[in-house]
């Protein structure tokens, strides 16, 4: 791999010109006040895959509702996942949850202090260590995430850079001194300068050690990483209703969603490319059947067959609602939501299950296309829960 290497006296005039920018123009950022471990903690689990203007809505309530360590060991699941609601990646949260009550059960309640220490904790991959590490501790270790990595890239011209070599360089040129201000340093460069798109590259304070620059490479540097494909799967939703409540599932305490409160869900077994058809196109036209009369509706069966798995029967036809998509990490899920008004309420199911007034459920944490399935409810029959 190319590699333009920088020599250590130009490697602390480097440090210097990015931490003197970074002090006179670093962006004010709530998670920045202090040095507080279990707050540098929340941040960097809850910036991970999320931007910073959407965390910045979450972070002080959630230290409100949880303002130590020990309060969020000791906070019910569920409480904790409806603080989390619409951060989405909710494994974020139970894995802080769970890491909580890890630092009180095995570390006295005290957060570990080292890198190796803070990895072992549920959730803390490599980055969120090193930033923890190195901002509330002091450890003179590096954090590699996307604008890191880029910024790196550029730095040394380097057009394929593998997690070895972005973590020895990252290493290298972690200040000693000022390891926590030095790692935000330069993640910030990779989030207001050195962007991925059109680097301003005439305001950047490391521009006189940038290889990228000097070659006129930094467009391509880094190269793309390749896109995982991920297969789309089309689920039927039911919206069961009973004189103005909605029933809620819990999901079960693992996979997907765990933990969370959800419509009674069923995968439709069809194939993925008619499902990316139809998650691109909205709800599809009914099918002609054998005998040329409309044929089923996609997710009306499996909705029905839901509905009478829990004992319960329908009242009228089902109502079709608008059809969303949602994009986890290993799948596309294409939801088809269908409207159901039952008989009675009382239901058989194997898991814990709610009925809830319209518009509110109440403590309970949904997922987010959860959510919009809820939203489109209401649109379609009209609740106003103003
Ligand atoms: S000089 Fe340009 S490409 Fe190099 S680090 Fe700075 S902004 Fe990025």
């Amino acid at each position: 791999m190319k590699y333009t290497p920088v020599g250590p006296a130009s490697r602390a005039e480097l440090r210097a010109a990015l931490l003197a920018q970074y002090d006179r123009a670093a962006r004010e950022l709530p998670w920045r006040a202090d040095t507080d471990p279990y707050r540098i903690l929340v941040s960097e689990i809850m910036l991970q895959q999320t931007r910073v203007e959407t965390v910045r809505r979450y972070y002080g309530p959630w230290l409100d509702r949880f303002p130590t360590i020990d309060a969020l060991a000791s906070a019910r699941e569920d409480v904790v996942l409806k603080a989390w609601e619409g951060l989405g990646y909710y494994r974020r949260a139970r894995n802080l949850h769970r890491a909580a009550r890890v630092v009180r059960e095995s570390h006295g309640g005290t957060i570990p202090r080292t890198f190796e220490g803070l990895r072992g904790l549920p959730g803390v991959g490599e980055y969120t260590a090193g930033a923890v590490a190195s901002i509330a501790f002091g450890a003179a270790v590096p954090a590699v995430d996307g604008n890191v990595r880029r910024v790196l890239a550029r730095l040394f011209d380097a057009p394929a850079p593998t997690p070895a070599w972005l973590r020895e360089r990252a290493s290298e040129l972690v200040d000693p001194e000022r390891p926590g201000d030095w790692n935000q340093a330069v993640m910030e460069l990779g989030a207001t300068v050195c962007t991925p798109r059109g680097p301003r590259c005439a305001a950047c304070p490391v521009a006189p050690w940038c290889a990228a620059r000097a070659a006129g490479t930094q467009a391509e540097r880094p190269a793309p990483l390749r896109k995982r494909a991920v297969p789309t799967s089309a689920i039927a939703l039911a919206v069961i209703q009973h004189r103005g409540r909605l029933l809620l599932e819990k999901r079960p305490p693992d996979g997907l969603l765990a933990g969370m409160w959800a419509f009674p869900e069923r995968h439709l077994p069809d194939d993925p490319a008619e499902a990316e058809e139809r998650a691109g196109t909205g709800r599809p036209e009914r099918e002609a059947g054998p005998d040329g009369a409309p044929g089923e509706e996609p997710g009306r069966a499996e909705a029905l067959a839901l509905v009478r798995s829990m004992g319960l029967a329908v009242v009228g036809e089902p109502l079709p609602l608008e059809p969303c998509r949602h994009r986890f990490t290993h799948l596309e899920a294409v939801y088809l939501p269908w409207a159901l008004e039952v008989a009675k309420c009382d239901v058989v199911a194997s898991g814990e299950v709610a009925w809830v007034e319209a518009g509110a459920p109440g403590n309970r944490a949904m997922p987010r296309a959860q959510q919009r399935v809820l939203d489109s409810w209401m649109r379609t029959i009209g609740v106003n829960t103003e």
